[in-house]
């Protein structure tokens, strides 16, 4: 595994762990400075997240879930029955299995926010790749606007999660309420895919000079490493760089409109998202 754990800093008293796993998925821990709490967001894989709360000494608290997928809570009954303390926090409709023995259970209805210690975390519908699935977006207070949104599969880098449950009005509309937040927020997603969404949103022929920068960019320190697509980190993603190069952000732009010969928004998402699959 070429890809490294790190340590991003979110703010003064928060940071994340970003956790590689499996081929090409990322895990997270977020942990308060001076008190060590943590908190997992979708833990697929039990056994590095462990590792690396031994290694930091931190001490979990509760366990978010976007979506059911197994690569993202696989690891949960593991961690569960370690520490057994812990508050499992989800949207209404994930099915939680009856091996999971939270110490508690709450179910995050979305537009709801959840007081994580002197944070707050605020449930986004961004039900299409699933039909349970929530982003999770992280904010200083209730009324205060958001730092960072850990999006599970519904936004990747250039690209957007598979339809393998809802439909694609449904996964336009989880797309609309990620593109309404800032162009500050940072976005966590699941998977490192952003090169191969790139090579083939420009398949697209938007001709997006910032697309194309954006691909020749990461080409260049891909060649440099000698690295493969899935191994290289492109996280966190820029919202204001998703909102300008992410053609499944770019439903109602006139140059991709023009591109694939339509003017009508679900039209275009549609057939980006169906481009994307034959890849
Ligand atoms: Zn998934």
């Amino acid at each position: 595994m070429r890809r490294a754990a790190f340590i991003f800093p979110i703010s003064d008293s928060l940071a994340v762990h970003v956790v590689p796993a499996f081929k090409d998925n990322y895990l997270y821990i977020l942990v308060e400075k001076g008190s060590s709490k943590a908190a997992f967001i979708d833990p697929g894989d039990a056994e590095p997240l462990v590792h690396t709360i031994e290694t930091y000494g931190l001490k979990p608290e509760f366990i978010f879930l976007t979506h059911h997928h197994r690569d993202h809570s696989g690891g949960v009954q593991t961690l569960l029955e370690r520490w057994n303390k812990t508050e499992l926090v989800c949207s209404p409709w994930l099915e939680v299995k009856p091996e999971w023995k939270p110490a508690r259970l709450t179910r995050l209805t979305p537009g709801a926010h959840f007081p994580l210690w002197s944070r707050a975390i605020q449930a986004i519908d961004v039900r299409g790749h699933t039909l349970d699935h929530i982003a999770f977006l992280l904010k200083d207070s209730p009324r205060a606007q958001g730092s960072d949104v850990f999006v599970g599969d519904s936004l990747f880098g250039a690209g957007c999660g598979g339809l393998f449950e809802g439909t694609h009005p449904q996964m336009l509309e989880a797309l609309k309420a990620l593109r309404a937040l800032p162009d500050a927020v940072r976005a966590w997603c699941a998977h490192e895919y952003t090169i191969k969404n790139l090579r083939v949103a420009r398949l697209l022929q938007e001709n997006n000079p910032l697309q194309q920068a954006r691909l020749a960019e990461l080409e260049d320190r891909l060649a440099e490493e000698a690295l493969e697509p899935h191994e290289w980190v492109t996280l966190p993603l820029s919202l204001e760089e998703e909102k300008a190069t992410n053609p499944f952000l770019r439903w109602d732009v006139a140059t991709l409109q023009k591109a694939i010969d339509t003017h009508d928004d679900l039209d275009t998402f549609s057939y980006v998202r169906s481009f994307r699959d034959r890849f």
